[in-house]
C-alpha cells in the first residue's frame, strides 16, 4: 500500500512555489510518490480560456521529469467539461484501490474547499495536506482545521512551509511587462516559456 500525494493545479504556469511544495510534502508526511494533476477546465477559476491545457501538462510535465518521485497526469486535461476534485479522487481510487490518497495544497484552498464540488466526498477519499502560504496565519488555519473536522468528520494535515511569495499570476504579470522569470521557474520550463513566447499577448493567460 503506498502512500500517494496528489496536487492539482492550473499550473499557468508551474513555479518553485509549486515544487517545493510538493517536494516538502513527501518528506514531511513520508509520502512515497506524489503526482501533479494539471486541472482541465478549472471550475473553481470559472474559466475556460486559462493557457492551453496541452502546453501546461507539457510544462509540469518537464519541470518534474528528473524527479524519481514526482509524476505529472493527465487524467484532468483528458477529461471533457469542468473537471473536480471529487471526480478525480473518486477515479483514483478505483484506478488505484491499494493506495492511500492525500490531498496536497496551499492555505487559500483551506479556505475555499468548502465551496468545493461536494467536499463532504472529497474528505472522504483522502487525507488533506495544508501548507502555510502567504496571506493567511497558521492561527487562522489552526481555526479552519478545526471547524472542517467538525463539519465534515475531515483529516487534515497543517504543514508549515517556507513563505514563497511567488504565484502563477505573479509570473504571468512578469511575462507580459517583459521581466525575467530566471529562477522562479524549472531552466526547462523558462526556455519553453521563451521558445514559445507563451504568457507575452494580453489575452493568454
Ligand atoms: P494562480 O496565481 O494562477 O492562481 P498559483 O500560483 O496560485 O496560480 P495554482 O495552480 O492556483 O498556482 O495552485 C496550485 C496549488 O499550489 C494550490 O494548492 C496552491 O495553494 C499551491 N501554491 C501555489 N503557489 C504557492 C506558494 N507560493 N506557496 C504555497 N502554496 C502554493
Ligand atoms: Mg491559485
Amino acid at each position: 500500500m503506498g502512500k500517494i500525494g496528489i496536487m492539482g493545479g492550473t499550473f499557468n504556469p508551474i513555479h518553485i512555489g509549486h515544487l517545493l511544495l510538493a517536494q516538502y510534502a513527501l518528506e514531511e508526511n513520508d509520502l512515497d510518490e506524489i503526482w501533479l494533476i494539471p486541472t482541465g477546465c478549472s471550475y473553481m477559476k470559472q474559466d475556460c480560456s486559462v493557457m492551453n491545457a496541452d502546453e501546461r501538462h507539457y510544462m509540469t510535465k518537464l519541470a518534474v521529469s528528473e524527479h524519481p518521485k514526482m509524476r505529472c497526469m493527465d487524467i484532468e486535461i483528458k477529461r471533457e467539461g469542468y473537471t473536480y476534485t471529487f471526480e478525480t479522487l473518486e477515479q483514483l481510487r478505483l484506478l488505484y484501490p491499494g493506495d492511500e490518497f492525500y490531498f496536497v495544497f496551499g492555505a487559500d484552498c483551506l479556505f475555499s474547499i468548502e465551496n468545493w464540488k461536494e467536499p463532504q466526498k472529497i474528505f472522504d477519499s483522502c487525507t488533506i495536506i495544508a501548507a502555510f502560504r502567504s496571506g493567511s496565519s497558521m492561527d487562522e488555519m489552526e481555526k479552519k482545521k478545526a471547524a472542517l473536522v467538525t463539519a465534515f468528520h475531515a483529516k487534515i494535515i497543517l504543514m508549515p512551509f517556507l513563505r514563497i511569495e511567488i504565484s502563477s499570476t505573479a509570473i504571468r504579470e512578469r511575462l507580459k511587462e517583459g521581466k525575467s522569470i530566471r529562477y522562479m521557474v524549472p531552466d526547462a520550463v523558462l526556455r519553453y516559456i521563451e521558445e514559445k513566447n507563451l504568457y507575452r499577448l494580453p489575452n493568454e493567460d
